[in-house]
């Protein structure tokens, strides 16, 4: 299938949120206004350079950016010695370090943004939801960090499973409400989330964590998370004297993608992969992966690529890694995915742990299993390229969190 390539991919979406047929606002009427008080408000501020400046700061003295651009040489030497069939190829890799950030991962980018947009509006509480409580321990520590109330809500089954981010939240002093609707998870709390939003409209800011939400959430997280891809050219230039040829990171609902991304979707001649998770693999029906195993849907305020049953009702998402078992994928990485400019591709439990593990012995860095998806498919990628080519691996997060999970699925396969 042919399709009629834009002229720029990064003028979307367009004023009422749209990447092509996905993304938009579908939200009950009573959220409206505050979806649009707050796109003015996010408006004003991108174009701010107070702000801005504000937020480099912090970014700077708190969050710890810039990251480095690491050359993996060993991880890159591996891969020329034991690809075979190679006289002369195997990729030279490097690792953007979203994992040295405070809290450890690149989470924390994008909520100081909304954070601080929260204070210039005037709104005072803050929510948010969370999975693997990763996004929920970013939103903690910032709201401990200028002063505000925050109110996480989370699955009551993930409440069990993600034991230690809970704990962590509460010693950041915020309220972790256990969901108890629906399957008890993700999709659950970002319900809950939405409702109340609507019944406390004066005071409240909702703090989302994903690419996905009605417009502008969709655009606004990718701006914050773009620092990612703006730090990755400089980096490279400044290396190499050159921009890389290729892109490689994990999906969850796609912000940590997103990031590094953006600012390279123009330069047409760098590839870009996006890696989802495919759980216990695509034909099992335990994975993931929305793109290679999902269809076009709503969820959460937005149209995109959604996990679904054959009467359209959301199915559970499955992956070791718990930050990547969202069953839907941001509107903008639909689009491309349409569009032939990004390539997806999925790594099941078994290769993520071994890329887990072979990237910790070869490198010193325990990688996130989020982050191990990437990592996964660098080996065959990096094998079919010459040696001048140029990988990018977005590292986005610390594996620490991750080590209890990869134990237990090795012990499971003794
Ligand atoms: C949440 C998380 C992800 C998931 O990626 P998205 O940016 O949500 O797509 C990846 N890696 C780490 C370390 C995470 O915490």
């Amino acid at each position: 299938m042919t399709v009629q390539q834009p002229n720029s991919f990064r003028t979307g979406p367009d004023e009422r949120g749209h990447f092509g047929i996905y993304g938009g606002r579908f939200v009950a009427e009573t959220l409206m206004p505050l979806i649009l008080d707050l796109e003015r408000a996010y408006n004003e501020a991108k174009a701010d350079p107070k702000f801005q400046k504000e937020m480099d700061g912090h970014l700077a003295s708190y969050v710890g950016r810039p990251s480095p651009l690491y050359f993996a040489e060993r991880m890159t030497q591996h891969i020329r010695k034991t690809a075979s069939g190679l006289s002369d190829g195997g990729a030279k890799i490097y690792f953007k370090r979203e994992e040295l950030n405070h809290t450890g991962a690149h989470k924390v980018n994008n909520v100081l943004g909304q954070i601080m947009l929260a204070k210039r509006m005037g709104k005072n509480r803050i929510i948010a939801e969370t999975g693997a409580g990763m996004h929920g321990v970013a939103t903690a520590t910032l709201c401990a960090k200028f002063g505000l109330p925050c109110i996480v809500y989370m699955g009551a089954v993930d409440v069990e499973r993600q034991k230690p981010n809970v704990l962590r939240m509460r010693m950041l002093g915020a309220e972790v409400r256990p969901v108890q609707s629906g399957a008890r998870t993700l999709k659950d709390a970002m319900n809950e989330a939405l409702r109340d939003w609507v019944t406390n409209v004066a005071d409240t800011f909702y703090c989302i964590g994903t690419v996905a939400g009605p417009h502008p959430y969709p655009a606004m997280v990718r701006d914050f998370q773009s620092i990612i891809g703006r730090e990755t050219r400089e980096q490279m230039l400044a290396a190499e004297g050159c921009l890389p040829d290729s892109l490689i990171a994990c999906i969850g609902g796609g912000p940590a993608a997103m990031g590094l991304f953006h600012p390279f979707l123009d330069e047409r001649a760098i590839e870009i992969y996006g890696v989802e998770a495919a759980g216990h693999g695509i034909p099992s029906g335990q994975h993931a992966a929305s793109i290679a195993g999902g269809r076009p849907g709503v969820l959460h305020g937005n149209r995109t690529y959604l996990l679904m049953d054959s009467d359209g009702q959301i199915v559970e998402a499955h992956s070791i890694s718990a930050g990547l078992d969202y069953p839907g994928i941001g509107p903008e990485h639909s689009w491309l995915n349409d569009m032939g400019r990004v390539k997806f591709l999925s790594v099941t439990d078994d290769e993520a742990v071994a890329a887990f593990q072979l990237c910790s012995k070869l490198e010193g860095i325990i990688p996130a299993l989020e982050s191990a998806h990437a990592l996964a498919k660098v080996p065959e990628l990096a094998a079919q390229k010459p040696k001048d080519h140029l990988m990018v691996v977005n590292l986005s997060g610390r594996g620490d969190k991750d080590l209890a999970s990869v134990e237990a699925f090795l012990e499971s396969k003794k």
